[in-house]
């Protein structure tokens, strides 16, 4: 059997052409004589590796020298404490938005550390919608604004059309660009801090990218211990300690064959034509599929949907599977169905799905 469209919200589908480059160099990476997996992170061969990876970032997502970029473990989660630790002083207001279930998560990383305010939620609404920026209540001296850019679970993602994000003025805007990272240009310059786990458009999980405003590195923020401060991984260039050469090295692979495909215009076009696909077969269903989110904050990226007849789930996600679209069952807060079609998702596997979904409701519809 061969490989299957792969739905997963990640960890997600790599490309098929970067696993067998990977397959093909585990080995010997060039003339290293063994694995890149086997060598010193201080090695000439990984240094290339990982400065190649850092230029390719910086030229696929045009990130201004201004800002520094890094390449650290401990995941998206562990990004959303640091933020508090390293730019709010002990007891700063910190303004979150919660526009999902990992909006959610970031405010409870930061409680014990910052006084944090929910500027806005959309929680009352079932994170369906997200609040105009109109009626967001900012601090006044807030340390920064957190926004989640697509929640994976909700499938709710800030878009053009719900407008813009509100002018901050000095206060800088954070974003969680975990899930959508790279699917579109995006404006580095309006952002203070951006992070996101690798294993969703980026690469293998284990990696995570921060792109953070270096004049923010100068925050004293909170007592935190040398490896939990930005700064020092920024000067040591991001190998304070260790980091995660391979999957480091992996997303160098995914950079390089973003950037050969097209960029992230072109991604961004491949992401429009996917989200159409698939929200034109929910709402074409005449309600067998439906998905619930306002129309001008559907995610592009996650999907989230629900079958008129729960008791068909079960059958919809078996059958899926065996006609190779794996991975489709919703996550445990909403439950239901999630197709998640980030940047290794061809459009011929979204073509694939809604034509199983045609077909599932002519049987049992
Ligand atoms: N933020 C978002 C938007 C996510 O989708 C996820 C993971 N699904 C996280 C944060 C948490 O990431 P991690 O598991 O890498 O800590």
């Amino acid at each position: 059997m061969s490989r299957a469209y792969n739905f997963a919200a990640g960890p997600a589908a790599l490309p098929e052409p970067v696993l067998r480059q990977a397959q093909a160099e585990l080995l010997e990476w060039g003339d290293a004589r063994a694995s890149i997996a086997e060598i010193s992170h201080r090695s000439p061969e990984f240094m290339r590796v990982a400065a190649e990876a850092e230029a390719d970032l910086r030229r696929l997502l045009s990130i201004p020298d201004d800002y520094a970029v890094l390449f650290l473990a401990g995941g998206a989660t562990t990004q959303q404490a640091l933020v508090a630790l390293n730019f709010a002083a002990p007891g700063q207001a910190a303004d979150y938005v919660v526009s999902g279930h990992w909006g959610k998560v970031a405010l409870k990383q930061v409680q014990a550390y910052v006084d944090a305010n929910v500027a806005a939620s959309g929680e009352a609404d079932g994170f369906r919608d997200i609040p105009p920026a109109s009626q967001w209540r900012l601090s006044k001296d807030a340390a920064y604004l957190h926004v989640t850019a697509n929640e994976t679970i909700h499938g709710v993602e800030f878009r053009p059309e719900w407008g813009a994000l509100p002018e901050t003025g000095d206060v800088p805007l954070f974003a969680d660009f975990s899930s959508s990272i790279a699917s579109e240009p995006l404006d580095v310059s309006k952002f203070g801090l951006v992070y996101a786990g690798a294993q969703k458009n980026l690469g293998p999980v284990g990696v995570t990218v921060v792109i953070v405003r270096r004049d923010l590195l100068e925050r004293a923020g909170q007592p935190r211990a040398d490896i939990f401060n930005y700064a020092s991984h920024a000067k040591a260039g991001s190998m304070l300690n260790t980091p995660p050469s391979y999957n480091w090295y992996l997303a160098g692979l995914v950079f390089k064959w973003m950037l050969a495909e097209g960029g992230v215009v072109e991604f961004a076009r491949r992401s429009a034509e996917k989200a159409r696909l698939l929200y034109a077969a929910i709402d074409g269903s005449g309600g067998f599929y439906r998905n619930e989110v306002a129309s001008n904050v559907r995610s592009r990226m996650n999907v989230p949907f629900f079958l008129q007849d729960d008791a068909l789930t079960a059958a919809f996600l078996a059958e899926a599977k065996e006609a190779g679209l794996l991975a489709l069952k919703g996550h445990r807060v909403l439950g239901g169905v999630r197709a998640s079609i980030y940047n290794a998702m061809p459009v011929e596997g979204v073509r694939a799905l809604a034509g199983f979904m045609h077909e599932f409701q002519q049987r049992r519809g």
